[in-house]
């Protein structure tokens, strides 16, 4: 999962990017609002933590812009503490979701995780694919409740496809997902972590769809009592 981060502020930039890699994400950050307007319209992001005052262009000119262009990525604002005129004004700019300053990292990862999974259409941190089941709060993955140990990468591929579920996912759109801005983007490392994930996973749960990407379906459910329905 790819998140932009638009704020001004040097320490708290850096506090949220630190924050975020720890748990899991890929970040891209911007310190005023023509760079984070420019990034979030140009580059594909899985959400975004947008300040709302910036210089050059503020926080909520950036999310009416953006959402005037059809960008749909869950937006969680950052507003002063008591401003509730900001957060009404954010929320019908179009943002998801407020947090106000000063907050603590933890608030700011739970509304997170909340944003995208509601935007990929979970209602609960846990994912089930057949006999697979992952925690994206706790980044736990078990199959028939073993528990299997996933790197960072592996980890941020599967919970990609699984948030996608059903839907054929492209090495290009993988890569834009899974590495920052500066990351040497290959897409051939994609196939390597695929099939190291397919072996670790022991399951036949990831398609390759030739010519076209991935997919991660739910498994057929079996036929009670062999009977035909
Ligand atoms: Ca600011």
């Amino acid at each position: 999962m790819r998140i932009l981060i638009v704020e001004d502020d040097k320490d708290l930039n850096r506090q949220l990017k630190a924050g975020m890699e720890a748990a899991g994400y890929v970040t891209d950050v911007a310190f005023d609002g023509e760079e984070g307007h420019f990034l979030g319209d140009t580059e594909p992001y899985d959400a975004v933590i947008l300040d709302l005052g910036l210089p050059m262009l503020d926080g909520l000119s950036v999310l009416e812009r953006w959402r005037r262009a059809g960008r749909t990525m869950p937006v969680l604002i950052l507003t002063a503490r008591d401003r509730w005129n900001d957060k009404v004004a954010g929320i019908d700019a179009g943002a998801d979701d407020y947090v106000a300053k000063p907050f603590h990292m933890e608030e700011v990862l739970a509304r997170l995780r909340a944003l995208i999974r509601r935007a990929a259409g979970h209602a609960t941190s846990e994912i089930i694919c057949g006999p697979l089941r992952v925690d994206t709060k706790s980044a736990r993955v078990d199959v028939n409740g073993e528990v299997l140990k996933l790197t960072s990468h592996e980890f941020r591929l599967l919970s990609y496809l699984l948030h996608h579920k059903g839907k054929v996912v492209s090495r290009t759109e993988l890569v834009e997902h899974l590495y920052d801005q500066d990351f040497d983007r290959d897409s051939n490392t994609i196939e390597v972590f695929v099939g190291r994930l397919r072996k670790k996973l022991g399951l036949d749960l990831i398609e390759t769809i030739r010519g076209l990407g991935y997919r991660i379906q739910d498994p057929a459910p079996a036929t009670p009592g062999g009977a035909k329905a």
